[in-house]
């Protein structure tokens, strides 16, 4: 059966399994990697077999007091959300969709708009079971199999399947968020909002990446926090300050044809977003879901990028060369005219995990249509961002080079030898650590 993740590309024939306790994947033939809810864009949960985690989706503790919640690693942050926003709670770090598992979470180390507050998943998780290619099951803690722990937050699936996760979750007043919306004219005010801001725990902007000259960078930075009880005393929200957001999607009932998506109409698109608030300034108490989650109310929008499928290229640039980095960055984009809708900006604070991502910098994600001369210019921008002393997502990676792997992820050395002691015959594979040559 053909399967693909979020980018539609690329497309390959592959099983998939589904885990059920108890089974040994020893006894799989080939290779195998496990899979979530394949919400990673390109082909990091693809491979030979997959083996997915969806059926082990039960929540098995919660601590009331304290917030610690133990669940499988097939659990969503959907589920997640339904659950414990009702009763005071929320996830730590979420990322942009709730359609993701616990298990894919951790194999990504996922940030949120919250990293230069409160660092990425692997600071809130206090432990996981890892299931390994041998068919063992190790508990993994900071204090225990340390290295193991290290290695699977950010290592992508290949230490094995991740069954069951202890997770400190964030106590939370009102679902709502207290957010402040600031127009920026261009790169170099946005940068100096971001500075402004940092004390905000949650920060994220929208950037038009079409714009040129003294325009380039204008966007829109959102800052918001949690809104306490005191905050919205006297509103309409009071009567029920832990009310779930309406449950309403719209689908996408089909792929769009190519040529829907254009120049014309992402600058179209991208000027009446820049203009869509009038004043500089706005603030406004908005539920999470439009907040955190804006692109789940469109469902199946990874098809508005058609057939040929789309990629999102997401790197992180050291402060020191964040300014100068995203200016040349950004101005190579807009002068090859590759247009993307969604182009965001955040801020990352100190990390410094085995395979991880974040480092601390200024990140920047952008959707591109995959076209034939689309891989070639990201080469080029690789140059770049290594160049600056910065690195590419491997969660959203579809075409990375090895080369570039081993220049900008400084422990790979030690996580290759990791795997080979782990697993002497390197079962665990994707397509993207076999393009990537993560086993020698
Ligand atoms: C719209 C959108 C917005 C996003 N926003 C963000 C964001 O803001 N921040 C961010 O960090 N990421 C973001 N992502 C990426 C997403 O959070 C990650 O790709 C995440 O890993 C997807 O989880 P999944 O369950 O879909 O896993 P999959 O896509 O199926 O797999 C992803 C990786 O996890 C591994 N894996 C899956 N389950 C397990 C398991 N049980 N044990 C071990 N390994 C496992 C797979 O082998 C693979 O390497 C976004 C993705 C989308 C589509």
């Amino acid at each position: 059966m053909s399967h693909s993740n979020w980018g539609n590309y690329p497309i390959t024939d592959a099983t998939e399994h589904r885990f059920q306790p108890g089974m040994n994947p020893s006894e799989l033939n080939g290779y195998w990697i496990p899979r979530g809810m394949g919400r990673c864009y390109g082909d990091s949960s693809l491979g030979d077999s997959m083996l997915s985690i969806l059926p082990l989706n039960r929540f098995l503790a919660f601590d009331e007091t304290t917030g610690l919640l133990k669940a499988e690693a097939g659990v969503t942050y959907a589920d997640l959300l339904e659950t414990f926003v009702p009763k005071g709670w929320f996830p730590p770090v979420t990322p942009g969709t709730k359609f993701v598992s616990l298990g894919g979470a951790i194999a990504s180390d996922v940030h949120g708009k919250n990293h230069h507050k409160e660092g990425s998943l692997s600071s809130h998780v206090r432990s996981f079971e890892l299931l390994l290619a041998d068919g063992r099951i190790l508990h993994c803690s900071p204090t225990e199999n340390a290295q193991l722990f290290e290695a699977t937050l950010g290592g992508m699936g290949l230490t094995g399947m991740v069954l069951n996760v202890t997770l400190q979750m964030k106590p939370i007043e009102t679902s709502l968020i207290a957010l402040h919306s600031i127009k920026a004219r261009n790169l170099d005010e946005l940068m100096d909002l971001f500075e402004q801001y940092n004390h905000v725990t949650y920060s994220v902007a929208w950037i038009d990446c079409l714009s040129k000259g003294n325009k380039m960078g204008r966007s829109h930075l959102t800052v918001g926090e949690h809104a306490s009880l005191e905050q919205i005393a006297g509103t309409k929200h009071a009567q029920n300050p832990l009310k779930l957001p309406p449950k309403k999607a719209i689908p996408i009932p089909i792929y769009f044809p190519n040529f829907a998506l254009n120049n014309l109409t992402i600058k179209t698109f991208n000027f009446l977003y820049y203009n869509r608030q009038f004043k500089k300034e706005k603030k406004s108490f908005v539920p999470y879901e439009g907040f955190f989650y804006p692109l789940d109310m469109l469902l199946d929008w990874n098809r508005i990028y058609g057939k040929r499928g789309f990629t999102q290229y997401q790197f992180v640039i050291p402060p020191e060369n964040g300014r100068e980095g995203m200016r040349e960055i950004m101005t190579r984009i807009a002068q090859k005219g590759l247009g993307s809708f969604l182009a965001v900006l955040k801020t990352f604070g100190p990390q410094d995990s085995m395979m991880g991502f974040p480092t601390k910098g200024y990140t920047l994600a952008l959707d591109f249509p995959i076209t034939k001369k689309l891989f070639p210019f990201l080469d080029e921008l690789d140059e770049l961002v290594a160049s600056y002393g910065g690195r590419i997502y491997l969660t959203k990676d579809v075409r990375m080079k090895p080369e570039m792997l081993e220049q900008t992820y400084p422990r790979l050395g030690e996580f290759k030898a990791l795997l080979k002691e782990l697993d002497p015959q390197q079962r665990i594979r994707s397509m993207q650590s076999e393009r990537l040559r993560i086993h020698e």
